[in-house]
């Protein structure tokens, strides 16, 4: 992954951001944002010595901080949860489609298998409408993509995943 994409990836049209998130997904990024900082660690440790300075052996939970630990457990129980659900939707990368240039044949059974996403340049080798080499896939047509590329003759055509695109 290039540098510069390495934390852009939830800006390609193909990633759900702002209001096409559930709130549930928005509330899982908040939080795995706020954990995964150094100000949390930080607090944490505060958090901690404050907690064992406080009860030391006559506290409300003296030495060996039982409630702090059914805390602590629970947290942890929650936070892979909330991990898990946050990294759900980064996993949804973007995929693209691979055409092999040095194979195909371009004879353009491609595009008329995907009339929407691709079109022929004046010898017949498959162009894609948005002008990159690796054209996006939109989800509605994944299916589509899957069927060109079972039935291109020569082998030339690949969905893949580019997170970094
Ligand atoms: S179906 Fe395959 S060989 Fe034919 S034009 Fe498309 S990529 Fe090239």
């Amino acid at each position: 992954m290039k540098q510069g994409n390495k934390n852009r990836w939830h800006l390609h049209p193909a990633v759900r951001t702002g209001s096409e998130l559930t709130r549930g997904e928005r509330a899982a990024d908040v939080v795995r944002n706020g954990m995964g900082s150094w100000p949390f660690v930080f607090a944490f440790i505060a958090i901690m010595g404050i907690w064992a300075g406080l009860n030391g052996n006559t506290g409300f939970d003296p030495y060996p901080f039982i409630l702090l630990n059914l805390f602590l457990s629970m947290l942890a129980g929650m936070q892979g949860a909330i991990l898990l659900i946050s990294a759900k939707r980064a996993d949804a990368t973007p995929k693209v489609l691979h055409i092999d240039w040095t194979t195909c044949e371009g004879r353009g059974l491609c595009t008329e298998l995907l009339p929407t996403l691709l079109t022929r340049d004046e010898w017949g080798y498959p162009l894609a409408y948005d002008r990159r080499r690796e054209p996006h896939i939109p989800t509605e047509l994944e299916k589509d993509v899957q069927r060109a590329v079972k039935l291109c003759p020569k082998a030339s055509l690949r969905m893949v995943s580019r997170p970094d695109r």
